[in-house]
């Protein structure tokens, strides 16, 4: 196959380190995924970064130019300086300059961006965004725990250092559970994986819950998919909770739209999946809760596009959403 131009994504995550070469669509030229060695240390996972990306180039530069490496990685991230900062499950990584300690390896500079923003970004051109011909939206992304991305005009939004896309942890309740962030009663804490075992775990303790006992029973260390599992299945304490998940995203948003007014919100990640699951109660709560929903969606058919309404859809693109956005960025930014 020969090609004009590829790029290189890298998207760093708690569990894995993945790395894929990329010449548009929606596929990889090929990708690969490497535990991330944390309990090595920061050198060593950026080591790994490094030789992946120096493979890669050697591969497939002989047969196209290298328009950029981009990389994803968990923020608050501090940009454009490339700082990580207090990221949690990076345990002696804040204030590390993952730029210089990654450029200086590679000898070329890279488009380094947070996670959830890449995701965002990927799913508005080549997922959602692409497919209701929008530019603009905003995107909560629910995995361990939940990230946003906001792009505006077809750019990434960074904000004034690098940190606005942190949605993850606007107050859905005031005297809510603790947030690993320091708060208290997150939209994190409610539409995360972990949000969902821990609310599943407090209805067993209130001892309300047959369904959702019998679960951990046979598996204590049971999962947020066993839960939407459980409920899909009809069974009341866990469909509560999937009701909670709707209520806290349902809260957020209508705060988001309020105040952006953008025409396209995109749930994405893992939890995705749960979607039947929670999105009656979010729907619900903007309905109740947001004006500018109202004024722009209030009496009219919800199926397909309508200019100047406000489409809340779940992600077309799946968990490699991160790494699509990574690889893609490059392209789209770097001079031609
Ligand atoms: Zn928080």
């Amino acid at each position: 196959v020969s090609l004009e131009k590829y790029s290189i994504g890298v998207d760093l995550g708690g569990t894995n380190l993945r790395i894929a070469a990329y010449a548009g669509g929606t596929e990889f030229l090929e990708s690969i995924a490497v535990p991330t060695r944390m309990a090595e240390g920061r050198d060593a996972v950026v080591d790994d970064m490094a030789s992946a990306i120096r493979r890669f180039r050697e591969t497939y530069s002989a047969s196209a130019s290298l328009a950029g490496v981009g990389i994803g990685t968990p923020g608050p991230l501090e940009l454009p300086i490339g700082r990580l900062r207090k990221l949690p499950n990076f345990p002696g990584w804040d204030g590390f300059n993952l730029r210089e300690a990654i450029e200086s390896r590679i000898g070329m500079s890279v488009f380094l961006a947070k996670d959830a923003n890449l995701a965002a970004f990927a799913e508005s051109k080549l997922g959602q965004g692409k497919a209701l011909g929008i530019d603009s939206m905003y995107m909560l992304t629910l995995g361990t725990g939940v990230g946003n991305g906001i792009v505006l005009d077809g750019k990434i939004f960074d904000g004034m250092s690098g940190m606005a896309g942190e949605g993850g942890h606007a107050t859905v309740w005031p005297n809510g559970p603790r947030c690993g962030c320091g708060n208290h009663g997150c939209v994190e804490v409610f539409a995360s994986a972990t949000g969902v075992q821990r609310m599943a775990r407090e209805l067993i303790a209130g001892g309300n819950a047959p369904g959702l006992t019998t679960l951990a029973d046979s598996k204590p260390a049971f999962s947020a998919r066993d839960v939407a599992d459980l409920a899909s299945s009809g069974d009341s304490g866990a469909r509560r909770v999937f009701e909670n998940v709707g209520e806290a995203l349902g809260i957020t948003l209508a705060a988001m739209i309020d105040i952006l007014n953008l025409p396209l919100y995109v749930i994405g990640g893992g939890m995705t999946n749960a979607w039947d699951l929670f999105s009656p109660r979010l729907f619900a709560e903007l309905e109740s809760r947001s004006y500018v929903y109202f004024l722009n969606n209030g009496n009219i058919d919800t199926s397909g596009y309508r200019s100047r309404m406000t489409h809340v859809v779940p992600a077309q693109l799946g968990s490699e959403a991160g790494l699509l956005g990574a690889c893609l960025l490059p392209l789209v930014e770097a001079p031609a």
